[in-house]
């Protein structure tokens, strides 16, 4: 099977990296992917910058180019949900796009016609994310994630988003790399560990722990590898 594994940022695909120890650099489309072998897998890594536009841009180059038929995405993100505190991880069951708005016509936020709100991620991956975090006895908590091109460093904001979207957590590309997926039928899996609240000390916490959840939410995904058959 060729499984994809992405992140936003370097640091998020640092680990992954250093995991596999050897593999090919592609450059393509302003961009680097590198390609490493598990087992018998074909492993695709790449990180696409932050924000929407470049995840949907990563997203379907992984799937079209080097057809991959799993993608897996693992980052940092904000907390919006008061049990998630720095480093705890998060699985999407849905995404959406908090910063959609065409409601000036009387759609609901986060919708356009012939979009959906709310995308589902693969429930077999997940699955495999739960037994793993129960063997383990890692803390994985199930939630919504949602998505826009902004850093929320803002209580208001984030209790808007929580309020409108009943999101968990929240973060800038696991809602466009999902859309990209379900149209292209590529099962997905997002994974995230809490950088922050999200707060006004949202960007100095960011910095700090970057790193750190970056590595947690990159571990846990590579120890999910060796069950998706
Ligand atoms: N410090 C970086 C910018 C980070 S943007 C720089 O200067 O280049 C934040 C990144 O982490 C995004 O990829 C996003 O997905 C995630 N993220 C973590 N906390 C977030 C928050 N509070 N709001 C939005 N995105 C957040």
């Amino acid at each position: 099977m060729i499984i994809g594994l992405m992140g936003a940022m370097q640091e998020e695909i640092e680990p992954l990296l250093k995991f596999f120890k050897e593999y090919e650099t592609v450059d393509y489309a302003d961009n680097k992917y590198y390609i490493a072998k598990y087992k018998d897998n074909d492993i695709v890594i790449a990180y696409s910058k932050i924000g929407k536009v470049y995840a949907s841009l990563t997203a379907t180059i992984m799937i079209e180019k080097f057809k991959i038929e799993k993608l897996l995405f693992s980052g940092v993100a904000g907390a919006i949900n008061n049990d998630l505190h720095i480093g705890d991880l998060i699985v999407a069951t849905a995404l959406c796009q908090h910063d959609l708005d065409i409601t000036a016509f009387g759609h609901p936020y986060g919708y356009v016609p012939e979009g959906k709100i709310y995308y589902k991620a693969d429930e077999t991956l997940i699955k495999i994310a739960i037994d793993i975090a129960k063997e383990k006895g890692i803390k994985l908590k199930e939630g919504i994630i949602a998505t826009g091109d902004q850093f929320v460093a803002n209580k208001e904001k984030k209790e808007w988003i929580r309020k409108k979207f009943k999101a968990d957590a929240l973060e800038m590309e696991g809602a466009s790399v999902a859309v990209v997926a379900y149209s292209l039928r590529v099962p997905f899996f997002i994974l995230r560990a809490i950088s922050d609240a999200a707060d006004m000390d949202a960007g100095f916490d960011f910095d700090e722990f970057l790193k750190s959840s970056a590595k947690n939410s990159a571990d846990f995904l590579i120890s999910m590898l060796d069950k998706i058959k």
